[in-house]
Parts: C-alpha cells; structure tokens; sequence
C-alpha cells in the first residue's frame, strides 16, 4: 500500500524536477546517503524511507536507511554513526525536533548537508533545507473536514445556512516535541475560532490549549486513555461529545475506540461522533469507508520523498535546491528554506479518486483495511 505500492507510486508521482535529478547524473553517482527516520510504528515512515532510499538508489547512491524506534538516544545515535561512516548527504524526520543540535554540529564540519524531512530540525544553523507539506493548511483541512462533518460547513467550503449547533467539541493535538504539531493545531485552532466565539462550537472540557490537547509521541493509547478521562471527568453528566478534532489516524483510532467502548454506536450513522485524521493510513482509510471515522488528510509521502531526492540530489551536484517558501520556517536560529507540498481532506466520497485511482492504496486494501 502506502508502503507495498511505494515503488510505483514513486514513479507515477515523479514530476518535471525529479526528471532532472535522474536527467543529467550522466557519471556514476557514488556515496552513501543517510536516512534517518523517526519509527515504525506508522506506516507512512515506512513508506517515506523505503521510496526516499530507492529514489537515491535508483541514481547510483547507496542508502544507509534508519529507523528510531521514536527513542531519541537511538536516532542521535544512528545519525552519530552515519556522519562517522563518512555519508555524503543526511536526511532527517527527526522524533524531537531539538534533540539534534550537536549531531547537525557534526554534520556541518564535515561538510554534510542535512535535509529536514517532514518535520523541522529546530534550534541549529545547520539545517540546510526542509521538505514538507504546508502543515499549518494541514491543520486547516483537518479542522474543516471537522466543521464539514458536524454540518456547519458544506464540502466545498461555504457555510451551511441550515446548520445546527451548538456543538460540543474535544480538541487533540500530536506531539508537542515536533515542530509540525504546533502548526496543525495553529491552522486548525485559526479554523475553529471564529465558531468557538460566536458558540456554534463549545468546548465543554474547557482544555483548549496545545499544551493540555497534546499526545507526546502521537500515541494512540495516550490518545484513547484521554479520551476515556474526557468522558468521563465532562460527559458522564448526559452530555454528548458531537466532534472531536484529532491530528492523526492512529490517534483517531484510539479516540473512536474511547467512545465505541463508551457506547457511542459503532459508525457516524448510529451516533460516533465526528473524528478527523492525518496521513491516510490504511485502517483509517477503511473507516472512513465504511462510515466509522469522518475524514483525514492525505499527504502523498511519494511526493515527498521524491522531493527529497530532488533537492538531495542538488546539494549532491554542489548546487542550491529550489525552494518554493524562504519565510515560514524559522527554526529559532534561521529561517530554512523550503519546499512545501499541498495536501488533500479525504471523505468517503473520494476515496477512489485521491488514493485508489494514484494507487497509493488499492481497492482490495481498502476494503481489508490492511
Ligand atoms: C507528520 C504527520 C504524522 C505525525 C505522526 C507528523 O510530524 O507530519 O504526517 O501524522 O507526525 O507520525
């Protein structure tokens, strides 16, 4: 899928620029590229290093390809090893993004480029580039899909003349340790605000901070267990929870579980509440099929990787990669420049267009949620 079909996903999503990064390598591209990435226990980081490391290999690079197991010691590790082994180029999905100054210190002396995948790298000068989605429109998308769910707004975006309300509505956010959760929450929040003023959305937990919302290490037992503590500390009363706003499929997952186990109905129809996502993972894709979770958000990690590849392969050739932002990112120390990539709310409705008819998925893993 998402990780079985990355292969020719990686070549159907190749795109003008990525031509070039193959296009001109006339001489045998020699080296060993670095790929750290934060875990396993998502999909999508599965896919992002398997299609991030054939892209290398298939210009003549060998990959030294990591995962963390989301355990900061193993990562500064790995990355620790890779610099000593003599890599020519770092990519990074850093777990935390400020664990890394001193390994991106080590980096630069010896000359490596490091590239911020997905996630930023905060807190250094060295990071020479980033490549992500435009995560603060994530966090738009994730709180209209909510506000489409609940009726408030329609697909296309326009209001909802025949909306009801008010909505009770719980707030989640992802791991405050990366940089991205703060951007999907500031997109989402921005989103959500005007409706929490004018009381067409309450929060009836009252916790509308990041910092109370937060899931460290997007966790989805942490996420379920809050869950469980919101029905039961805000809703046990008689009250009933219509909407939850949720940064990620596995959270989602655990959010939906709370509230099956808390006698919510089994789909949409027989009383779940609305759940938002993120990334587009399988069992949430067949969730969403089959009327249990609302939407997510699809970021197609083909794209991504490509990209990586391409702005990698600049730094590679002694070149500077094209940016498509040089003002959002400021990591504390710089602004790093970026390329940024546009993501997709996916519903029901148009599953079968954005990830059957790309072939991120295919119908049969839709339908089997595996
Ligand atoms: C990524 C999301 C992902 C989350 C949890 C974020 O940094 O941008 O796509 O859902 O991490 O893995």
């Amino acid at each position: 899928g998402g990780a079985t079909g990355t292969d020719e996903g990686a070549t159907e999503a190749t795109t003008a620029e990525s031509t070039d990064a193959g296009g001109d390598t006339g001489a045998a591209a020699e080296g060993t590229i670095g790929v750290s990435m934060p875990t396993q226990t998502s999909e999508r980081w599965i896919a992002d290093g398997n299609a991030v490391k054939k892209g290398f290999e298939d210009l003549g690079y060998k990959v030294d390809l990591q995962f963390a197991n989301d355990d900061i010691p193993t990562q500064s590790q790995q990355i620790d090893q890779m610099i000593t082994s003599g890599v020519k180029l770092l990519v990074i999905g850093a777990i935390d993004g400020t664990a890394l100054s001193g390994q991106l210190e080590a980096a630069a002396q010896a000359g490596i480029p490091v590239i911020a995948y997905d996630r930023l790298i905060r807190d250094s000068e060295n990071v020479d580039f980033y490549v992500t989605f435009d995560n603060y429109k994530v966090g738009v998308q994730q709180a209209t899909s909510l506000l489409v769910g609940l009726g408030v707004l329609n697909e296309d975006g326009s209001e909802n003349a025949d909306a009801k309300g008010p909505f009770n509505v719980e707030l989640f956010a992802g791991s405050l340790d990366d940089n991205n959760a703060h951007f999907f929450w500031g997109g989402a929040i921005d989103t959500l605000q005007p409706y929490i003023d004018s009381g067409v959305i309450v929060v009836p937990s009252g916790q509308t901070t990041i910092e109370k919302a937060a899931t460290l290490r997007w966790q989805q037992e942490t996420a379920q267990k809050r869950m469980e503590d919101l029905l039961t500390s805000t809703y046990s009363g008689g009250d009933k929870v219509d909407g939850v706003l949720s940064p990620y499929d596995g959270i989602s997952r655990g959010i939906i579980t709370a509230l099956q186990n808390a006698g919510y109905g089994t789909t949409i129809a027989d009383g779940l509440p609305i759940v938002t996502g993120q990334d587009a993972e399988i069992a949430s894709v067949k969730l969403i099929r089959d009327g249990v979770q609302f939407a997510t958000i699809f970021k197609d990690t083909r794209k991504l990787a490509n990209q990586a590849v391409v702005s990698g392969t600049a730094f590679l050739k002694g070149e500077t990669p094209e940016a498509n932002d040089t003002e959002t990112y400021d990591n504390g120390v710089k602004v790093v420049p970026s390329y940024l990539l546009e993501s997709d709310i996916v519903y029901a409705g148009n599953i079968q267009e954005l990830l059957i008819d790309s072939g991120y998925w295919t119908e049969e893993q839709v339908a089997s949620g595996v």
